[in-house]
């Protein structure tokens, strides 16, 4: 995942003051569309779960399982997972998910590799997520080393820490024999990470064959249960390439330069103004290019990323990008001769995150937060990159949960995670108390 926007208190004081008047009406067992309407309304009936005996056993399964949850969070760690070589752990996840007694398990098209927990009939289909890459290349050593309470790899915590939960969800429910009326398709995805540009996620929602059958959507990213993701910042991607006629520093002095061109373009894109609400942001990436230092290169080039939580802020800074570009190889042609060649430029899109939005309001960031506040966890609402951006932009209510494990230094070769049983055990509770509400569970 990328970096988390959160802000505290996402539901308003008048929200928790209908929360306060509803928790003293009768309980409501199962979720039902009207209280799904009203602020708070879901209370009683995440409430009514928690309390109840089989959530009871599921948790104790939970706690339990934790030491087969975190061996296979170690086992599936140590076998590394680089952007784009997803297979070894995407197959040896497949069979884990096998394993649990899912039905219809399979790897798609993207390789992605998922399995049905069936419900009973007429309900939803709910996917339930967590992405199988890492942002480390091949040959980074991911041997599992345990310092006390804390386990430290490359990826461990990024997400494959909520891969080995979602086995643990399923093994709580099926432990305490929930039926669900929706049925759940369990998924590690691959691409979620920047270079893969959500490619497992634009497969499920483009060409997947469950396309046209989901109608929620969770990710688990590394987190406490308190964090809820309902925004999704967007972002595009660029490499910009300059190219010239290039030649020798001092026999061509006076040509036209293609690194003068890119500096120009650099300059300009970093005094471009954005808002701070919603953040958007910018930065250049990478240069590169030349081929020695006696040389006016015949090729340089950027690669930028612009984000926002905004799609007309997003597109505004775009915009204002694409502006940046003639211009700033145009003042280069002016500037030095052009009679070897003029300087021309490539923009190519290596990155296109859609902008998403579920509504505070939307029954699954309200069940969420019912579900939170029903384990004793203060819910926050915060935006990210994650692959509910997809089904977000798409207007499918999708929501992005911590899943529970304490992680620290995502995408550092330093990552890690401390293991601390019932705080871990407790925060899991939380995120399978939101999909069991979410099911329709009994
Ligand atoms: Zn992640």
């Amino acid at each position: 995942m990328s970096e988390y926007l959160f802000m505290h208190g996402g539901f308003s004081r008048a929200a928790r003051a209908a929360a306060a008047i509803s928790a003293a009406l009768p309980l409501l067992i199962a979720v039902n569309p009207a209280a799904a309407q009203r602020p708070g309304g879901l209370d009683p009936a995440a409430r009514a779960l928690v309390a109840g005996a089989k959530f009871k056993l599921a948790k104790q399964t939970l706690d339990g399982d934790y030491d087969r949850t975190v061996k296979d969070i170690v086992d599936l760690t140590e076998i590394e997972s680089p952007p784009f070589k997803e297979n070894a752990r995407a197959r040896a996840y497949l069979a884990m998910l096998k394993a649990q007694g899912l039905t219809d398990v399979e790897m798609d098209g993207a390789g992605s590799v998922m399995g049905l927990r069936k419900g009973t009939g007429g309900g939803p289909l709910i996917v339930i997520a967590a992405h199988l890459d890492t942002v480390f290349p091949a040959g980074t050593d991911v041997k599992v080393k345990r310092e006390g309470n804390k386990l430290l790899a490359p990826g461990i915590g990024d997400d494959t820490s909520s891969l080995g939960v979602l086995l643990a969800f399923v093994r709580a429910m099926d432990a305490a024999k929930f039926e669900t009326r929706a049925d759940i398709l369990f998924m590690g995805d691959v691409g979620e990470e920047g270079p893969g540009d959500l490619r497992g996620m634009k497969y499920l929602f483009n060409q997947g064959k469950y396309k046209d059958r989901i109608k929620y959507f969770i990710s688990f990213e590394p987190g406490r249960a308190a964090e809820i993701t309902n925004g999704g910042v967007g972002s595009k991607r660029y490499k910009v390439t300059f190219t010239g006629p290039g030649g020798h520093s001092m026999g061509d002095f006076g040509i036209v330069n293609p690194a003068y061109a890119m500096a120009n373009a650099i300059t300009a894109f970093g005094r471009m103004k954005v808002p701070a609400k919603p953040r958007t942001v910018y930065n250049v990436g990478i240069v590169e290019g030349g081929t020695s230092v006696n040389s006016i290169p015949f090729s340089v080039a950027m690669t930028i990323d612009m984000r926002s939580a905004g799609k007309a802020e997003l597109d505004a800074e775009e915009q204002a990008f694409f502006a940046i570009l003639p211009k700033a190889v145009a003042d280069e042609n002016a500037a030095r001769s052009t009679a070897k060649g003029k300087i021309a430029f490539e923009a190519r899109l290596v990155g296109d995150r859609p902008v998403g939005l579920t509504a505070p309001t939307a029954t699954i960031v309200r069940i969420a937060a019912a579900a939170d506040r029903a384990s004793g966890v203060a819910p926050k609402l915060g935006s990210s990159s994650t692959d509910s951006n997809i089904p977000m932009s798409k207007g499918i209510e999708a929501i992005t949960l911590g899943s529970g494990f304490d992680t620290y230094r995502a995408h550092s070769l330093e990552e890690g995670m401390t293991l601390d049983r019932p705080a871990d055990v407790a925060n899991m509770a939380s995120g399978l108390a939101t999909i069991l509400l979410l099911a329709e569970a009994r």
